[in-house]
């Protein structure tokens, strides 16, 4: 039987973007995934200080721009947990739940440089393939060296996803809805409607910019 292919899409998402979501579809095509599953953090810990929206909130902006894509799901796994976010519990869990699945990591190729600080990266390369999404600013040489680097030590199995830079980051629409601006073709359109009917990053401490 084949096995099956899932990729695991995971971020923060304050608030989710358009860039997440055709990274997400980009690597979905360049892997062959059968799936994608959008995995909101519950309690990022690398975020400690930061105004973080609540994970409910979270939630339901994920499900509300996954919508239409049939390939795409939400998981509240890491939601559910509770405690700090560690991705390496998540991989593990996710193998012991589904051992007909093969699990992709998808990530921006820049974590591949900060990922030998997460919490038990062995444990995280052991249990997924990571699909790194190279957008064009980090040096090529130096990202194969580091992806060479990263499978000699941890016989990590990582593979380059090409990827056009988009100019959209989740700090730059915090900041836009902070000043009134619009961020129409930045977020999809539902979640521009739950954002304001929640009255979302409005004031300097929910745009994250009061540290
Ligand atoms: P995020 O800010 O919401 O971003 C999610 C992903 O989307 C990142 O890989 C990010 O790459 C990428 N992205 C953002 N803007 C993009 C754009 N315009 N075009 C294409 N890609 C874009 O989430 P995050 O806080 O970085 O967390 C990412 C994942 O890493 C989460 O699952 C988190 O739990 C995990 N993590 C785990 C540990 C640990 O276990 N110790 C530590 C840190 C992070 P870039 O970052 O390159 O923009």
């Amino acid at each position: 039987m084949n096995r099956k292919k899932t990729g695991i899409m995971g971020g923060t998402f304050n608030p989710i973007h358009l860039g997440h979501l055709l990274l997400a579809e980009t690597a979905r095509e360049q892997a062959g995934l059968d799936e994608v599953w959008f995995m909101p953090s519950g309690k990022p810990y690398m975020k400690e200080g930061t105004y973080v929206v609540d994970s409910a909130r979270r939630l339901a902006m994920a499900k509300l721009a996954i919508q239409n894509n049939s390939f795409f799901k939400v998981s509240d796994k890491e939601i559910v947990r509770g405690g700090y976010t560690y991705t390496h519990e998540t991989l593990q869990e996710l193998q012991a739940c589904y051992p007909g699945t093969d699990f992709y990591f998808i990530m921006g190729a820049d974590c591949l440089f900060t990922m030998e600080n997460w919490k038990e990266p062995g444990t995280i390369f052991r249990n997924c393939t990571v699909l790194a999404a190279a957008r064009g600013d980090e040096q090529g040489e130096a990202l194969e060296e580091k992806r060479r680097q990263l499978e000699e030590r941890y016989h990590a199995d990582i593979k380059i996803l090409y990827f056009a830079k988009l100019p959209i980051s989740s700090t730059d629409i915090r900041n836009r809805l902070l000043h009134g601006k619009s961020v129409r073709y930045l977020v999809p359109d539902n979640v521009i409607a739950y954002m304001e009917a929640e009255g979302m990053y409005t004031s300097e401490e929910t745009a994250g910019t009061a540290l």
